[in-house]
């Protein structure tokens, strides 16, 4: 675990120390409704232990725990009946505008969700 910061929101919501919407939980994950919305469904999926990244997840998780957390991702995708598709993000580091420092893949779904980034964004 590389420079978990105990303080990060995420933490703060698996400890019940703020609220939200909780869409699934077991004693392993959490997913939750995302504050600032996306998309028309925007669910962060978490594991409840302390990774920083998907980079320090896929590094020190144990490895029954990272295939059981991309079955959470699948079942709640299911349970949300997604039948038009969904788009996963997890968002790595400064490039990627991580701005949370705890682990976490978004599901993005409800509306067809356009090209993978905006093109304006592109440096050629
Ligand atoms: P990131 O940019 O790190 O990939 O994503 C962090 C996400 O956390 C953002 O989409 C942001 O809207 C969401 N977020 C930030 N603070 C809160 C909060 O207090 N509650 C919830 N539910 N989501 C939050």
């Amino acid at each position: 675990m590389t420079n978990y910061d105990l303080t990060n929101i995420f933490a703060k919501i698996i400890k019940g120390q703020i609220p939200c919407t909780k869409i699934a939980e077991n004693d392993d994950f959490l997913a939750f409704e995302d504050i600032s919305k996306a998309a028309p469904i925007h669910i962060i999926t978490i594991p409840k232990q302390q990774f920083t990244s998907f980079e320090d997840f896929s590094q020190n998780a144990d490895s029954k725990l990272i295939a059981n957390f991309w079955r959470f991702i699948q079942k709640i995708t299911e349970e949300q009946n997604i039948t038009e598709g969904y788009r996963l993000i997890t968002n790595v580091g400064s490039d990627a505008n991580q701005t949370v420092k705890h682990f976490h893949v978004h599901i993005l779904a409800g509306q067809n969700l356009g090209g993978l980034m905006a093109q304006d964004k592109l440096k050629r």
